[in-house]
């Protein structure tokens, strides 16, 4: 009965219940007020919250499974490949960058909020350049791929993507003087919370969540950064401050007249798991294979989606360009 072994560590691996499940046989109620126990206890949220959302919508017909396949199968496809490769790139980070860093914070709560802060603008670096490089495109748009918005939709994403982040966001903290274990709250909180602006239509129809919306980043936003509509698009880079937007001029709000539309520009096999999870980097390398230089090449790599060596771009900068010329009365 190995198979159903395997199928229950699957199911338990997948809820996070391993962590809850150890307090519960070992008695070990207590834990629950440290940080790791608390995070043991939160796990299985985000995957339990999922369930419920796909219940509703089979309830209320309104379940596709369109809407979750890539979603599912790139969870599965992350699953066999993390067991080959596994990168403490966080670690790592620490090791190297530590003895450089600029001062040194302590675990209080003045310095969360200026952690909090600085792990944001690396959050915003990570994403912006995403966005904006068109390698990191690659990594990144198979989490935009889907044409709907559900709590799948955290789950699904490239590979490398996770290590490509860390590596960014861990080294500008740490050089930031950050310190490890405020940095593994903070990275506890972005990642639930960054779970949860993913939630679905199905359970929450208005994500505007009040008036949060004017303070931080609502799952409303992180909607808004999915679409593919011009006015929408390569805006909301945060994740739960939504500081680094407004700075930088990105803030977004969801308008009622513009309604939604999921996924990225170029037409994509609707569902197809294979064009959402390799499509970007074999578009990439028919562009650099064809481009007539090196430095066309080059430059193919690292500017934005969209670049062309004719000159005749379709950045998203032009596309938005030409949509507020239209809007102008
Ligand atoms: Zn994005
Ligand atoms: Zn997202």
């Amino acid at each position: 009965m190995e198979i159903l072994e395997t199928l229950y560590r699957e199911i338990v691996g997948f809820f996070s219940f391993s962590g809850l499940i150890e307090i519960i046989q070992t008695d070990n109620y207590k834990a629950l007020l440290t940080q790791d126990g608390i995070g043991k206890a939160l796990a299985p949220l985000i995957p339990v919250l999922l369930v419920i959302e796909l219940i509703r919508a089979f309830f209320f017909q309104r379940l596709s499974f369109t809407q979750y396949k890539i979603a599912f199968f790139t969870y599965i496809f992350n699953r066999v490949i993390s067991r080959f490769i596994s990168i403490g790139m966080v670690g790592i980070c620490i090791g190297l960058f530590e003895p450089y860093a600029i001062f040194k914070s302590e675990f209080t709560w003045y310095w969360f909020i200026y952690g909090y802060v600085v792990w944001e603008f690396a959050h915003f670096v990570y994403h912006y350049l995403g966005h904006k490089v068109r390698l990191f495109w690659c990594l990144h748009s198979t989490h935009h791929a889907s044409e709907s918005m559900n709590l799948s939709i955290t789950y699904a994403h490239f590979f490398l993507e996770g290590p490509y982040a860390d590596i960014i966001r861990t080294t500008i903290c740490i050089l930031m003087g950050v310190n490890p274990p405020l940095l593994f709250l903070i990275m506890f909180i972005d990642g639930t919370w960054g779970a949860f602006i993913h939630i679905g239509e199905n359970l929450v129809k208005d994500a505007r969540l009040g008036f949060l919306n004017h303070i931080i980043l609502t799952p409303s936003h992180h909607r808004v950064h999915h679409a593919r509509n011009p006015l929408y698009m390569d805006t909301n880079f945060c994740n739960l401050l939504n500081i680094w937007d407004k700075v930088f001029g990105t803030l977004q709000d969801e308008k009622h007249e513009e309604e939604i539309e999921y996924g990225i520009t170029r037409p994509i096999k609707s569902g197809d798991f294979w064009d959402a999870y390799f499509g970007e980097i074999i578009l990439l390398a028919k562009d650099v294979y064809h481009a007539p230089t090196l430095k066309d090449k080059v430059l193919y790599i690292f500017m934005p989606p969209g670049w062309h060596h004719s000159g005749e771009h379709k950045t998203a900068s032009v596309v938005k360009k030409e949509y507020f010329a239209t809007q102008k009365p």
